[in-house]
């Protein structure tokens, strides 16, 4: 078996990733086709972005409503779909208002400018944000700059200043890294690390790092672009640990697959933008909108929340009885993260798995290496679940039992 060939698709596409020889066609529920007619179970839903899967009733014909009376307008007028689902979210999250743009990276900028002028507004003129090694917050410049990972940031400094970056789950070293720092206005941290590795927070590590902003009066800004919108069994991750962020920016799973992004904020960050302050062109248009009050309805009509958790749980059970000696033998070094938010890290590069599996029908991803990634859409049954583990575990088997 081969990995995948580094070849652009087209001499008119711009390369930017490393691309599977395959083109899908159509898909329905977790399953998909290409143009040849093959199927795949699809445990990566776009990245965790197909959050009903393909083809989903309900939703194509609300958009397909949607596309016959407005697709867009301009934030120059009230756009009542948008007030909706700000309304639902703000109702979810226990937060207070919302800002609509149209991706994760776009709403993560929104999130470091609300942290800035939330500093300036308290004469704080060069405010600094707390992140993280192996955090993933985008590409544009600043969100590249607050991202901790070398290869996203090759080649495009200078990076963005006002950055200090902390290990994961050290309360100790996060005070450390900030004694005596007037300029700290935010600490910035995804609940589960998704594009670098699946790495979760701990509950403990959260609920202290919620009373030191408190303590400090920063800013907690969580990044639910991929690990929020149900994916874990409740609508954020970080509502696991009973806290609430200041700033939660969303995107990924929100709208289906319609390309949405949304900032979240709380009493303290909800009055820091002020009109000509940010905004957004297709932000929150009446398309994307549509796409994410029928999500947000239909993810309850279908008790989707649960089925990530039970589904979820089902999924990493099978996969650590599947693996358990290589979970013995420390070839597979953890099993981890939450609801349909899985990571299986090998003690050994695996970025093969992923054409390796496509050739015997799954769809999946390699994040960090070494990390096998699945993020399927929220309507996983136990049966597809069954079906993850079927291929995908004599593949790591065989991966692992390969000398390099
Ligand atoms: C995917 C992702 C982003 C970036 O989202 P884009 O829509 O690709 O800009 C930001 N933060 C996290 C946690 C993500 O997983």
């Amino acid at each position: 078996m081969t990995t995948a060939p580094a070849a652009p698709s087209s001499p008119h596409v711009m390369n930017t990733y490393g691309r599977l020889p395959i083109a899908l066609s159509h898909g329905q529920g977790c399953r998909v086709w290409d143009v040849n007619g093959r199927e795949y179970l699809d445990a990566l839903g776009g990245i965790a972005v197909n959050t009903l899967g393909h083809n989903h009733p309900q939703l194509v014909a609300a958009l397909q409503d949607q596309v016959t009376k407005l697709i867009h307008t301009s934030n120059y007028y009230h756009i009542p779909l948008q007030e909706e689902l700000a309304r639902l979210l703000v109702e979810r999250s226990g937060m207070t208002n919302v800002f609509f743009c149209s991706t994760g990276l776009e709403a993560n900028e929104a999130a470091l400018k609300l942290a800035r002028k939330f500093g300036h507004d308290k004469g704080i003129e060069r405010p600094e944000i707390v992140v993280y090694e192996k955090a993933f917050h985008g590409r544009s410049i600043a969100t590249l700059s607050a991202t901790g990972n070398p290869k996203v940031q090759a080649g495009f400094g200078p990076l963005v200043e006002g950055f200090i970056r902390v290990p994961i789950n050290s309360i100790e070293q996060l005070k450390a890294a900030t004694a005596n720092n007037p300029n700290v206005v935010a600490v910035f941290l995804e609940a589960i690390q998704g594009e670098g590795g699946v790495n979760p927070m701990h509950m403990d590590y959260l609920r202290d790092v919620r009373a030191l902003c408190d303590e400090r009066d920063w800013l907690l800004m969580i990044d639910e672009v991929q690990c929020g919108m149900g994916r874990t069994g409740k609508w954020f991750a970080h509502q696991w640990a009973g806290i609430q962020p200041d700033v939660m920016p969303l995107a990924k799973g929100l709208s289906s697959g319609v390309p949405v992004g949304a900032v979240v904020a709380g009493p303290k960050a909800a009055s820091i933008f002020a009109p000509g302050n940010h905004g957004s062109t297709f932000g929150g248009n009446p398309l994307a909108m549509r796409a994410g009050v029928e999500t947000i309805r239909i993810m309850e009509a279908q008790g989707l929340l649960a089925n990530a958790a039970t589904v979820g749980a089902h999924l990493k059970a099978a996969l650590e009885r599947a693996l358990a000696a290589e979970l013995a033998s420390g070839a597979v070094k953890e099993i981890r993260g939450m609801g349909l938010m899985l990571g299986i890290e090998l003690a050994k590069p695996c970025s093969a798995l992923v054409q390796r599996a496509a050739d015997a029908g799954l769809l999946i991803s390699v994040t960090a290496d070494s990390v096998v990634r699945l993020v399927p859409s929220l309507i996983l049954t136990v049966a597809e679940a069954d079906q993850i583990v079927a291929i995908l575990c004599p593949l790591i088997q065989t991966l692992l039992k390969e000398t390099a």
